[in-house]
C-alpha cells in the first residue's frame, strides 16, 4: 500500500512536533493538522515536511 511516514512540523515555531502515517491516495497534497505545541503550549498548525 502507498503508506508513508511523514513529519508535521509546527508553523510559527517550525519545531518538528509529530510523525505520522499517511495514505497518499486520500491525501495527494500537503497535510494540514491543528496540533498541540508543547514548545508554546498551545494549539498551531502543523504541516507536513520532508
Ligand atoms: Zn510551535
Amino acid at each position: 500500500m502507498a503508506r508513508e511516514i511523514i513529519t508535521l512540523a509546527c508553523t510559527e515555531c517550525k519545531r518538528k512536533n509529530y510523525t505520522t502515517e499517511k495514505e497518499k491516495r486520500n491525501t495527494p497534497g500537503r497535510l494540514e493538522k491543528k496540533k498541540y505545541c508543547k514548545w508554546e503550549r498551545k494549539h498551531t498548525l502543523h504541516k507536513e515536511t520532508k
